[in-house]
């Protein structure tokens, strides 16, 4: 049998980071994957999750199976942390999911239970799983402009395509921090997005994995709240990847909002129907730590503080790195690189200039160029604008051969 297996391709980005494993140089960098280190290189375990696991234990606790929905705690502290308003998460439902990624194939297969064949639209760049998840769902995906050809959000490009979405379709946006691009659009084109989805009747369905780490956790989560109060159908992926460092714990959240809570009653089974097929529950811990971290006040806030030194360490990473390609003469090039938010920025290099940054100072980011700037640690922000500036430079004879 397994000699019909044709050869699929690699993940291109753990491909990378293997490539980067086997690189001697001592002094090169990995920025391929979105994940927060430190000032010293590290990802840590947040204290105020520290602290949770500390409690669970000390609890007599069980393993026993937690249901289809996962850790109904978790799924009430969800709803009021992304919504925050009583009467939003009275015509909500969530489910507890594997992860961010969890929650975005489950929404999915939502869609395609109610109506097969949806149209998805996704942003072009999108987050390198999307179109792979709703297409594995069974859904067709169109794209709609994201950046202008200077690298700018695109808010007016972006709503003229997105008049072509009708009744029915579906359309993805990243409620924050857009991964690659770092690029996000201004309130008033989130405004206009939700005039756009009411006027023509399409739903929005937004993901979630950055929350806190662009501009603050309630003006991260600005838009989409303005956007699940003024629709009638919502949906919602949320990871606590990111935010709350649970990257290998697989914790996240699917939120449906409906016109009203009887017009959810099938939405909760055909949730749970999706993911009985699919790992038939998601794993405890991490939705347990979440749920420890949010219902206590004193955890909250120790949360909430840790988050915001994460999100300022991000800034200062950024504002040195513009100060510092500005600098070495690359003024447009810090200019482009200002504008954006949250854990990528992505560099204006072409995929050649990115090889050439690979090969010429063993600076890894993809090949798209988007770098992951909350993994470098603060004292290598001037190796990485010198390798900006190397790429930058033409290619020798050598290199062009
Ligand atoms: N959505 C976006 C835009 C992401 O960048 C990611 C992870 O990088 C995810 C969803 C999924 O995250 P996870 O499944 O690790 O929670």
């Amino acid at each position: 049998m397994l000699e019909l297996l044709p050869a699929p391709p690699a993940d291109p980005l753990w491909d990378l980071t293997a490539e980067y494993a086997a690189d001697p140089r001592p002094e090169r960098l990995n920025l391929v994957l979105g994940v927060y280190r430190d000032h010293t290189g590290i990802t840590p375990v947040m204290a105020a999750v520290k602290e949770a696991e500390m409690l669970l234990a000390e609890r007599s606790g069980s393993k026993e199976y937690r249901g289809l929905s996962g850790n109904a705690a978790f799924n009430r502290a969800m709803l009021a942390t992304v919504l925050d308003d009583g009467s939003l998460t009275a015509r909500a439902t969530a489910v507890q999911t594997v992860a961010g990624t969890g929650a975005l194939r489950l929404l999915a297969d939502l869609v395609r239970q109610t109506r097969p064949g949806t149209t998805v639209w996704i942003s072009d760049p999108a987050y390198v799983n999307h179109r792979p998840i709703i297409e594995g769902a069974g859904l067709t995906v169109r794209p709609y402009r994201w950046l202008d050809p200077a690298g700018r959000p695109d808010g007016a490009g972006m709503l003229d395509d997105l008049r072509r979405a009708g009744p029915g379709d579906v359309v993805l946006l990243q409620g924050c921090c857009h991964n690659p691009t770092g690029a996000d659009p201004s309130f008033e084109t989130w405004e206009e997005l939700a005039r756009l989805a009411e006027a023509n009747g399409w739903v929005p369905f937004v993901d979630l994995a950055y929350h806190g780490l662009g501009d603050g956790l309630d003006a991260d989560l600005r838009p989409t709240r303005m956007l699940a109060e003024r629709l009638p159908e919502v949906l919602i992926a949320v990871s606590c990847s990111k935010n709350f460092g649970l990257y290998s714990d697989r914790t996240g959240c699917a939120i449906v909002l409906g016109p009203s809570a009887r017009a959810l009653r099938h939405v909760e089974t055909a949730l749970q129907n999706a993911a009985r097929t699919l790992y038939s529950m998601p794993p405890d811990h991490g939705a347990a730590v979440v749920a420890t971290v949010l219902e206590d006040e004193r955890l909250r806030t120790v949360w909430r503080t840790e988050l915001d030194v994460m999100r300022h360490r991000i800034t200062s990473n950024r504002t040195d790195l513009v100060a510092h390609v500005g600098a070495l003469g690359h003024e447009e090039q810090a200019q482009a690189l200002a504008r954006q938010k949250g854990m990528f920025s992505m560099l204006p290099l072409t995929p050649e200039a990115m090889l050439r940054m690979r090969r010429r100072s063993g600076i890894y980011g993809t090949t798209a160029g988007r770098i992951n700037i909350a993994g470098v640690p603060a004292h290598r922000i001037p190796f990485l604008a010198q390798g900006i500036a190397e790429a930058l430079r033409a290619p020798s004879a050598s290199e062009v051969c």
